[in-house]
């Protein structure tokens, strides 16, 4: 990467840039706070007060009352520790039931939930990402011991109604697990008004550190930790505590909860702007996901006839970074199984684009961003072999100019 200074960073659903008050907490820690947790003198005393205080902070941001928060190695540990969880406590394998546009870290562990006898139903979504209410009442049993719901999807940031989740469960002894990775600091979230009973989610997300997550817990969950050792985390996660990882998460989540609402409005005015400047110049472009019920950083867009790939490719080169499906999926030709699942065809989800904006993104950057992008998609439409040609690593090749090859400037 050249000039990082002047790239455009759109793939804040990917991960984000550390806050500047998480890097100082985190410093801190690092310089001063070498202490075990688990020791009994006064380093360890230091190290545990720290880890303490930002279970505070996140219990406080996240409506956690009197939950447990279990800090983890990041969502993906948080999400299949639940699965696990779910396996090692049931009497004999029972029914869970997913939604097909959750994160690999709950499809793969229910998958190998399946291997071991489980009856795993996936719960489709409607066109514009959202799960059928009628749907899950029909598809839950007695026999349904889990259903795990997104509650912001990564890839289109729709977001699903979480009240009808529930109500739709009052009755039944089915746990909820929500994955509220992509949903802390862009949209409210209160654990105890999900009521949801496990909620997970990862820093990196929010401006907090990358390996550094948890799962809220409501208290009484039957548990049985995934990483046994030396009985951490009042026993539900084995291994010495990541106290800086975890101090930063901690400030990190309050930092992003302190102006929420601006925040969103923030977020949602820039994603606006990149749509609307976008369809100015492509106009049979469409938003993957209705504003209404979406992520307000979240711009998931159509462009017929495009490659995603190719673009993403070709506006890196130009110094601005964005995404096709999700950032864990990349290298990976295959279309995005969010967007397939709403019924987009293969050709729909590869023609389609994830811009996600955040922390230090400004209107400028946004129409910088948009006029590459209209620029590049002029230049791919003047015919073959415009598009911008890709080495044997798949990257775009340059020309002398600097500009890929194939989608040269000044066309
Ligand atoms: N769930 C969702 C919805 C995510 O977006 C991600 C990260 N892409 C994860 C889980 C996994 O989080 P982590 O990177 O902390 O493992």
């Amino acid at each position: 990467m050249g000039r990082p200074l002047d790239r455009i960073y759109l793939d804040h659903n990917a991960t984000t840039p550390l806050s500047p008050e998480a890097l100082s907490a985190m410093t801190e820690v690092l310089a001063r706070a070498h202490g075990n947790p688990s020791s009994t003198h006064a380093e360890g005393a230091d190290a545990r007060r720290r880890i303490e205080e930002a279970r505070r902070r996140v219990a406080r941001a996240l409506g956690a009352g009197d939950a447990e928060i279990v800090f983890t190695a990041g969502a993906t540990e948080a999400n299949n520790s639940v699965l696990h969880a779910l396996a090692s406590t049931a009497d004999a394998p029972g029914h869970l039931v997913v939604t097909a546009i959750e994160h690999p870290s709950v499809l793969e562990p229910a998958a190998a939930l399946e291997g071991l006898g489980w009856r795993c139903t996936r719960l489709g979504v409607d066109g514009e990402g959202r799960i059928d209410i009628e749907e899950m009442r029909r598809v839950v049993t007695a026999q349904t011991r889990l259903v795990s719901v997104i509650l912001a999807n990564n890839e289109t940031g729709v977001i699903q109604d979480l009240a009808a989740v529930r109500a739709a469960l009052d009755g039944c002894d089915a746990w909820l697990h929500v994955d509220a990775t992509q949903a802390v600091g862009k949209w409210p979230v209160d654990f105890m008004a999900l009521g949801a009973d496990t909620l997970s989610l990862s820093a990196h997300k929010f401006g907090g550190p990358k390996g550094s997550g948890c799962l809220i817990m409501r208290r009484g969950t039957p548990f049985a930790a995934l990483l046994l050792g030396g009985g951490q985390e009042k026993r539900l996660r084995g291994g010495t505590e990541n106290v800086a990882g975890i101090v930063g998460l901690g400030v990190a989540c309050e930092v992003a909860h302190r102006d929420l609402q601006g925040r969103m409005k923030r977020y949602a005015a820039l994603r606006d702007r990149l749509f609307e400047r976008i369809v100015a110049g492509i106009p049979d472009a469409r938003r993957n996901a209705p504003v209404a019920h979406c992520l307000p950083n979240t711009l998931n867009v159509e462009l017929p006839g495009q490659e995603g790939d190719v673009l993403l490719q070709a506006l890196d080169v130009e110094g601005v970074a964005v995404s096709v499906g999700a950032a864990c999926h990349s290298g990976s030709v295959s279309p995005s199984h969010v967007l397939v699942a709403m019924g987009r065809s293969p050709e729909q989800a590869r023609a389609s684009l994830r811009l996600s904006v955040g922390e230090g993104v400004d209107a400028a950057q946004v129409d910088r961003a948009a006029d590459l992008l209209l620029e590049l998609v002029g230049r791919t439409a003047g015919g073959p072999g415009r598009a911008p040609q890709r080495g044997s690593d798949g990257a775009p090749q340059r020309g002398s100019d600097g500009a890929p090859k194939g989608a040269q400037r000044g066309d």
